[in-house]
C-alpha cells in the first residue's frame, strides 16, 4: 500500500473546513420529516440528496420501488443512488443510509423536525437514526474530492427507504433489482448510530410469531360449557414464564451484542387479543378465541430452526397438560442473524480509521436489533458490510434526538479515511 499521509491529512482538513455544510446538510434532512409509517415526504428527501450528491460530483439515479404495495400514489417509495468513478470502477465503497425515521411521539421540548443546532448538538426527530449518517457519507466523499484526490476505485452513496419497517422498499428493493449487488459494490458502510468509536459486524436473529388459541363459546354464567380460549392463552404464558424465559437469559453468545443484557436470548410479548373487545358492551360470553405476537429474537449459536423447535414443543407440552387446547403457530416475520467475516477488509479499514482519528481503538459490536445488513449480505451477496456512524445508539427513536456534531465530523472524517484505505488509494 503506498504511504501518503499529506493525503490523508488534506482529506481530514477538508471534512474540518465542511463541518458548517455538513451540521447545515443535516439540518435540511431533519426538516424533510419523512415519517415512517407512512412513509411521508421521501420523494423529496430523496431528491435533497440526490441533488447534493450531483454537486458534489456523483451521477445520481432514482429508484422508485415500482410493485412494492407500499409504494402508492400517497406515499411513493424512492431510493436514490449516486455514483462517483474514480480512475477504476473497483474497488467499489458503497454507504447507504436510510433516510426514513420513526414518528416523533411525545416528549419533546424542541421542534422534532426544526433541524435546530445548539450546544454543539443538531437536534430532531432522526438526527442521529440516520441523517447526520447520510450527511456524514455525503461529506467524505466529497472532502475526498476536495482534497483534490482521485480514487482508485469508486464511492457510491446511497440514501433509501423504510429501513424502520423492514426495508423491503428500500435496500432489499435495490438488492433484489440488482443495482446493489456483489457485482457492483465490494465493501458497504451503514452509517447507523453505533457511537464514533465502535463498529457494528451484526445482529441477533427475529422470530416474530403469532399464536392463536381456540376455545369454544359458552354461557358466562355456565362457563364449564365453554372453553376459555383466554385461559388456554394463559396455560400457555405461564409456561413462557416458567420455561422459556429462564432458559433464554441462560444462554449467551459470543457475538459481541450491545448492550450486555441483549448478549442472551430474549423474548418480548407485542400484544394479545382474546374475547370480547374491553371497551365494547360485554355480554356473558367464554372467550372462544385469543391471540398473541411474540418477538423472539435468537442468538447465532441458536439459529431459526432450534428457536421456532423450542416454541412448538412448548406448545406442544402446554396442550399435552391442559384439557381441550386448540391452539396455531403461525410465522410472522423471520430475519436470520448476520455477521461480518472475521477478518473482512471493511473492519480493518474502519479500525485503521478510528485509530488514527480519534486516538483510541474501535471495539467491535453486534446490535441487539436488525438493521439493513441483512439484506446486504443475504440478496445483495455482500458480506463485508459494517455498520459504522455518528451518533449514540441511545438516542435513537428517543424524544430530544440529537448527534453531536463532533461526532458528526468525526465519523465524516473516519469514512473519509475508509473510503481512502478500501479503494487502495492511499
Ligand atoms: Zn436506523
Amino acid at each position: 500500500m503506498p504511504v501518503s499521509a499529506p493525503a490523508r491529512d488534506r482529506v481530514l482538513a477538508a471534512v474540518d473546513a465542511a463541518a458548517p455544510e455538513i451540521v447545515d446538510f443535516t439540518s435540511a434532512l431533519i426538516r424533510v420529516p419523512t415519517v415512517n409509517p407512512p412513509g411521508e415526504a421521501y420523494e423529496d428527501c430523496a431528491r435533497l440528496i440526490g441533488d447534493r450528491l450531483a454537486a458534489c460530483g456523483f451521477d445520481v439515479e432514482y429508484h422508485a420501488a415500482e410493485g412494492r404495495p407500499e409504494h402508492t400514489t400517497a406515499h411513493p417509495r424512492v431510493n436514490v443512488v449516486g455514483l462517483r468513478r474514480g480512475r477504476r470502477a473497483r474497488p467499489n465503497v458503497h454507504l447507504n443510509g436510510h433516510f426514513d425515521v420513526v414518528p416523533a411521539g411525545g416528549g419533546w421540548t424542541i421542534d422534532p423536525f426544526g433541524g435546530i443546532v445548539r450546544d454543539g448538538r443538531i437536534y430532531g426527530r432522526g438526527a442521529c437514526d440516520m441523517k447526520a449518517g447520510i450527511a456524514a457519507a455525503v461529506y467524505a466523499a466529497e472532502a475526498i474530492r476536495r482534497a483534490g484526490i482521485e480514487l482508485d476505485g469508486s464511492v457510491e452513496i446511497s440514501g433509501t427507504v423504510d429501513e424502520e419497517s423492514g426495508g423491503y422498499a428500500g435496500v432489499a428493493w435495490l438488492a433484489e433489482r440488482g443495482r446493489l449487488s456483489a457485482d457492483r459494490a465490494d465493501f458497504v458502510i451503514i452509517p447507523e448510530p453505533l457511537n464514533v468509536d465502535r463498529i457494528c459486524i451484526g445482529h441477533r436473529g427475529v422470530y416474530w410469531f403469532e399464536v392463536t388459541t381456540h376455545g369454544r363459546i359458552g354461557h358466562g354464567s355456565m362457563p364449564f360449557l365453554g372453553v376459555s380460549a383466554i385461559e388456554h392463552m394463559g396455560a400457555i404464558l405461564d409456561r413462557v414464564r416458567r420455561e422459556l424465559l429462564p432458559a433464554l437469559a441462560a444462554r449467551t453468545t459470543q457475538v459481541p451484542v450491545v448492550p450486555d443484557a441483549a448478549r442472551h436470548a430474549t423474548l418480548n410479548i407485542n400484544g394479545i387479543a382474546g374475547g370480547q373487545p374491553v371497551d365494547g358492551i360485554q355480554t356473558p360470553c367464554v372467550a372462544d378465541l385469543c391471540r398473541a405476537v411474540f418477538d423472539r429474537r435468537f442468538l447465532l449459536e441458536e439459529g431459526f430452526d432450534a428457536a421456532k423447535a423450542e416454541i412448538e414443543a412448548l406448545l406442544e407440552r402446554a396442550a399435552a397438560e391442559t384439557p381441550a387446547m386448540r391452539y396455531a403457530l403461525r410465522d410472522l416475520m423471520v430475519v436470520h442473524p448476520v455477521r461480518t467475516p472475521d477478518g473482512s477488509p471493511v473492519i480493518g479499514a474502519l479500525e485503521r480509521a478510528v485509530d488514527r482519528v480519534l486516538g483510541r481503538p474501535a471495539t467491535h459490536v453486534a446490535s441487539p436489533g436488525t438493521y439493513d445488513h441483512k439484506h446486504v449480505d443475504r440478496i445483495a451477496g455482500i458480506p463485508h458490510c459494517v455498520a459504522y456512524g455518528p451518533g449514540i445508539l441511545d438516542l435513537a427513536h428517543q424524544p430530544d434526538e440529537w448527534c453531536g456534531v463532533e461526532d458528526l465530523v468525526n465519523a465524516t472524517k473516519v469514512l473519509a479515511l475508509a473510503i481512502l484505505d478500501l479503494t487502495r488509494t492511499v
